[in-house]
């Protein structure tokens, strides 16, 4: 009798299959987390080797052999194939897929898991006593040398890339002379570092936040580091993840989507002269691979990652720290809809490691964990640099004469900013130009056909663009319907701001920041370098400019659409809303310069709106968990949200209401079912969207449900023509 090997297969079923071994290997060893090629249907897959077995439920004959074995040794531990199984039940997603999740493209692909030689540059013997007078003569030569004379053990691209100016051509004159050569770097499996400490001495509340952390390093413990932008969370940061390598550890750093630029790289580069594996979205296939090698093989002390760095294996794990712990990105909205947060938590759980998540704004679940308990608090409670917090202003603009949705006052306020040589933020999150246009003739509106949604101008490009799917189209000079011409772009958007400043500020710089203007690999980071050097005088900016990001200079903030999150149907879209304008608040003033923040609405009495500028996010966040509280609402209650959509309208909603009445039927405990109802975007992309929200005091009840729920659907006829999914801890229910 053979031995039955047991594989995750990247496919989406809810199954772990069964295998014989390969007919020329049946003795080896089976160790779990090994890649193996196997047949499934008419294709092959690479899949992970989870466990071994004597017997199938599938008879022998009818089992099918390894094709081939990739690895010698497993490229991920059983403590972490416990963290994947936990989250493929947590999140009722296929183990196959969910294991996938933690390897990068190129292992998922079958490639060997091979540390590849990297290069980088280095000093040649005559670079390393170069005359110092080049600096004077050519500066980017001299700071060429200067960087790498710092960074001995080979800066990586990404690092270079960070100096902001064509390191390139520099680099090609410097090895003409033979003052500088490529070379591969060399990986230490325990590397060295070189840690260079801050040039000041941290304050009390950090000092009391880095020894409370320091004092659990060696187990589970939860903290919670609440601190105002500019605080000083960053250097806290740095100092425990000292301690980390100080004991021959690793450390996790987690950082939402979009402030992860090689500014952020650099800032830790600068700190900790080491290898720093650095893995995000926004890197290609190649360089993913080589940071989870680096990561999971030990040569990188650090590891700096967005949401699917969570499960990337580490050699010697110390310590988890995930900034702006409040931040939607670390939800994956699709296909595998885990949240990076509460992933870590678990993962951090389970190695017996502390975790530490960061926030100005801390999330109410965050909160309440603190506040019963679970998760230890710690506060920054004042700017480190000594600033002041700025000075916040509710405009009231009900009745006022707006010059394209610029108050009178908030022009005068840019004025005089701009007059001190200091810099204003303008903060509207509407991209294009306007988000409507419309006939003033016959009333027509430009609408998506696949969507219910109107499509945007963008005047840059001259298009109109359906933000919600691919659509684009030529922008009309006529009506559609009537032929007028008298069309209007209704509405404004950053590309209008962008234009009304440029009239009325002729002489300023003006730089717009949002996600059209920064499609270009590494514009981002020039126009941030940009606005520190002083070269930008107005930056318009949807809430990508909100995070994260150090302006010394930015005195003014403006906010142009405050009320845009009070109305909302969503019960979270105030929290949003408020953490929003504190993060948005605090780009203001970071430096010795006092800042002030000027929020347009046209509800300066709005309660929330009230509580949050006069007593401060805590209190507000105190408020608005009351009212969660008696609504019974998340995090008083958990979710599970059954979402659907096909090109059939009436068969997605009688799809979910079977499930409804399936879930009705379950003997379940306390479990409120809402729905089905059609999604807040009933069509999109030329689908139909229903959702059905399923509720619970207690989360065991809802996940025996879905449970439950989950045969059901398998086995419903024509559940093949829907596409659904199931969505715990839902943060969006659109
Ligand atoms: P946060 O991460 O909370 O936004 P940072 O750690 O980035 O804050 O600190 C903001 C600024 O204050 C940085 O320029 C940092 O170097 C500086 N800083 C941090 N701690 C201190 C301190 N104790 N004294 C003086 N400056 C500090
Ligand atoms: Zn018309
Ligand atoms: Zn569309």
């Amino acid at each position: 009798m053979s031995i039955i090997i047991k594989v995750a297969v990247p496919v989406p079923i809810r199954n772990i299959f069964d295998y014989l071994p390969p007919q020329d290997n049946e003795d080896r060893t089976w160790i779990p987390g090994i890649r193996v090629m196997v047949p499934f249907g008419v294709q092959i897959k690479v899949g992970i080797v989870l466990d071994t077995a004597r017997t199938s439920k599938l008879q022998s004959s009818k089992l099918k052999r390894i094709l081939t074995v990739l690895d010698d040794q497993p490229l991920i531990s059983s403590d972490d194939l416990q963290l994947l199984s936990w989250a493929s039940q947590y999140y009722h997603h296929p183990i196959g897929e969910v294991i996938s999740s933690a390897f990068p493209t190129m292992l998922r692909k079958g490639l060997p898991a091979q540390m590849e030689q990297e290069q980088s540059w280095f000093l040649t013997e005559q670079g390393l006593s170069v005359n110092r007078d080049l600096a004077k003569r050519a500066p980017r030569q001299a700071a060429l040398i200067e960087y790498l004379n710092i960074h001995k053990q080979g800066p990586t691209v990404a690092q270079l890339d960070g100096l902001g100016w064509n390191w390139r051509n520099t680099a090609r004159t410097l090895s003409a002379k033979n003052l500088i050569e490529q070379r591969p770097v060399k990986l230490q499996p325990n590397p060295k570092i070189k840690y260079t400490p801050a040039t000041f001495q941290t304050n009390e509340h950090q000092n009391h936040a880095i020894k409370i952390i320091k004092a659990s390093s060696a187990s589970f413990g939860v903290f919670v580091l609440d601190g105002v932008t500019g605080s000083g969370k960053t250097e806290v940061y740095f100092q425990l993840i000292r301690s980390v390598i100080d004991r021959n550890m690793q450390a996790m750093v987690l950082l939402p989507e979009i402030s992860l630029t090689p500014q952020l790289e650099n800032r830790f580069q600068t700190r900790f002269d080491t290898a720093i594996a650095v893995f995000h979205s926004g890197l290609n296939d190649k360089l993913r691979a080589r940071a989870w090698m680096r990561a999971q093989s030990g040569t990188a002390p650090i590891l700096l990652g967005t949401r699917s760095a969570v499960f990337i294996p580490l050699k010697r794990p110390g310590l988890i720290i995930l900034d702006e712990e409040h931040d939607s990105s670390f939800k994956q909205q699709e296909k595998f809809r885990f949240s990076a947060r509460d992933v870590a938590i678990k993962r951090a759980q389970q190695l017996n490691i502390p975790i530490v998540l960061g926030s100005a704004t801390p999330s109410f679940e965050t909160l309440i964990n603190a506040e019963q308990g679970r998760y230890e608090y710690l506060n920054l409670p004042s700017r480190a640099t000594g600033a002041q917090p700025p000075n916040i202003h509710l405009l009231d603009i009900k009745k006022k004469q707006l010059s394209q949705g610029l108050s009178a006052m908030l022009i005068r306020a840019i004025k005089e900013t701009l007059a001190k040589r200091e810099q204003v933020l303008i903060f509207l999150n509407r991209r294009g130009f306007a988000p409507c246009m419309i006939c003033n003739s016959c009333g027509w509106v430009a609408q998506c056909l696949r969507c219910d949604s109107n499509l945007v101008i963008h005047i840059h490009d001259q298009h109109l663009r359906c933000h919600h799917c691919d659509f684009q189209g030529p922008i009309p000079n006529a009506c559609i319907l009537c032929h007028s011409k008298n069309i209007q772009a209704l509405g404004i958007g950053t590309e209008r701001i962008e234009e009304i400043l440029a009239k009325i500020f002729p002489t300023a710089s003006i730089q717009r920041v949002d996600r059209d203007s920064t499609r270009k690999k590494g514009s981002l980071d020039k126009t941030i370098n940009a606005i520190k050097q002083g070269d930008v005088d107005i930056l318009i900016g949807t809430q990508m400019l909100a995070k994260g990001h150090h302006f010394p200079d930015v005195t003014l903030v403006g906010v142009l659409d405050t009320d845009s999150g009070l109305f909302s149907t969503d019960f979270r879209a105030t929290e949003r809303l408020a953490q929003l304008i504190v993060q948005v608040s605090g780009r203001a003033g970071r430096a010795r310069k006092p800042g002030r923040v000027i929020l347009q609405t046209r509800h300066p009495n709005h309660p929330l709106l009230r509580v949050l500028i006069e007593k401060g996010y805590q209190q507000f966040a105190s408020d608005a968990i009351t009212e969660r509280r008696c609504a019974g609402l998340p995090p008083f209650s958990y979710q599970a949200l059954f979402r659907a959509q096909s090109n059939n309208q009436q068969n997605t909603a009688a799809f979910l209401d079977q499930i409804r009445s399936r879930a009705a039927q379950i003997e379940h405990h306390e479990i409120t079912l809402l729905g089905p109802a059609p999604a807040p975007m009933l069509k999109r992309a030329g689908s139909y969207r229903y959702q059905l929200l399923l509720q619970s005091p207690k989360r065991k009840y809802l996940h025996d449900t879905v449970d439950q729920l989950i045969p059901f659907i398998n086995d419903l006829p024509g559940q093949n023509k829907i596409k659904w999914s199931i969505d715990i801890d839902p943060i969006d229910l659109f």
